[in-house]
């Protein structure tokens, strides 16, 4: 089980400055608590990053209750420079209205700070027992358009149309991510998700970006596989994967399938990498209101979406440690979060991991 799959960008321009700065220093991150479970999953992670002694000074934001005029969203204009100016955030989930309301805030985040790849690593948790004990995999998941380009609307009364827009830029962008991860991080196969067979213009142009950019890297096995297909084998035998890259929508539903087999959306992390060294961490799961307020969330998955900021921001020791003390408490069993099948409460089973640091 490798750590460094939490570490989306070992060479960024943000960590080299940040190694010759001094090492007293605080270093400022944004955090966005979000909504639902957000705020107490994000209460977790400040309690462990203060028992950890972590030298994060975090700015707190939260979202607006009515739109911005400079962002024209519930976004604060504050909040999307603290990031630009901290080069490196946390977010909580945040809600969105289903089927009517504003836009999602995740997405003008996403379009706002240009982030153009999410990476979803999802791997066999050590002494928790499902399916399978070999799932290690990284999903890298197009960020900025696809199905989520927000263009929609209606044509004629009882007829609607939402556009896919796919270019040839984002998807060289995220191929060219996706390839150098895998160099970087010691992987051997990058498979592009598609469904070009039916989507033969938009699938077809992201495969044909994908090819070219596996040209620069014939050390790296490169293949495609038509997503439902996929989904197949992933449940069948997830250790056929290693990399994969894909559209927004596709990475959307293939990152909650991964979750799946390692456990559930209680423990897979995220990071959003932005064009100049941008990583806002995040976990892939929302904002569960079916639990939201009752001390029931497991915060896994957003501490170790922490882990992978702080991997970026070069402080690899404190991120291990940090993980270690997560692992060793889910294996040990003692202290669970209900979706793990424990009774563990979310500030229980923080502080069992603050006891194991
Ligand atoms: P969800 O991920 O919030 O919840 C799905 C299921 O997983 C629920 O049963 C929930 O209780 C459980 N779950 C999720 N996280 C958990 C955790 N940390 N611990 C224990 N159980 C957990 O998905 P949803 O219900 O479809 O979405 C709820 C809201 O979140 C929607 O408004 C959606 O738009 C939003 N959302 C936001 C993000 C984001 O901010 N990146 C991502 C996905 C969904």
């Amino acid at each position: 089980l490798s750590h460094s799959n939490l570490n989306p960008n070992r060479t960024s321009p943000l960590s080299l400055a940040r190694a010759f700065s001094s090492a007293t220093d605080p270093i400022r991150a944004t955090l966005f608590p979000g909504d639902g479970i957000g705020p107490e999953i994000a209460e977790s992670v400040k309690q462990v990053f203060r028992a950890a002694e972590v030298p994060i000074e975090w700015e707190e934001h939260y979202v607006g209750d009515q739109i911005d005029p400079r962002t024209q969203s519930f976004l604060t204009w504050e909040s999307l420079e603290s990031v630009r100016r901290n080069g490196v955030g946390l977010k909580g989930p945040m809600a969105t209205p289903i089927g009517k309301g504003h836009r999602s805030l995740n997405l003008t985040l996403r379009k706002e700070l240009n982030l153009y790849a999410n990476v979803r690593p999802c791997y066999s948790l050590p002494g928790y027992k499902t399916r399978y004990d070999n799932v290690n995999l990284i999903t890298i998941r197009e960020n900025t358009e696809g199905e989520y380009s927000g263009l929609e609307h209606q044509v004629v009364r009882g007829v609607v149309e939402s556009l896919k827009i796919i270019t040839r830029q984002a998807s060289l962008r995220v191929a060219e991510y996706a390839f150098h991860y895998a160099k970087t991080h010691g992987r051997e196969r990058v498979s592009a998700i598609h469904k070009a067979n039916i989507m033969q213009k938009t699938d077809g142009l992201f495969l044909k970006c994908c090819r070219e950019v596996a040209e620069k890297y014939p050390e790296i096995t490169y293949e495609e596989v038509v997503i439902d297909n996929c989904c197949m084998m992933l449940v069948k035998n997830p250790a056929l994967f290693d990399v994969l890259v894909m559209p927004n929508l596709y990475g959307d539903i293939i990152s909650d399938l991964c979750a799946g087999l390692v456990g559930g959306l209680g423990l897979t992390p995220s990071c959003n990498i932005g064009e100049g060294g941008i990583a806002l961490a995040e976990a892939v799961h929302g904002s569960a209101p079916d639990i939201a307020g009752k001390n029931l969330a497991n915060p896994t998955a957003l501490l170790l979406s922490a882990v992978s900021m702080l991997h970026h921001l070069n402080l690899h020791d404190k991120a291990d440690r940090i993980q270690d003390a997560i692992l060793k408490t889910i294996a040990e069993g003692n202290h669970r979060t209900a979706d793990l099948g424990g009774s563990s409460t979310t500030t229980d089973f923080t502080k069992a991991i603050c006891d194991h640091l």
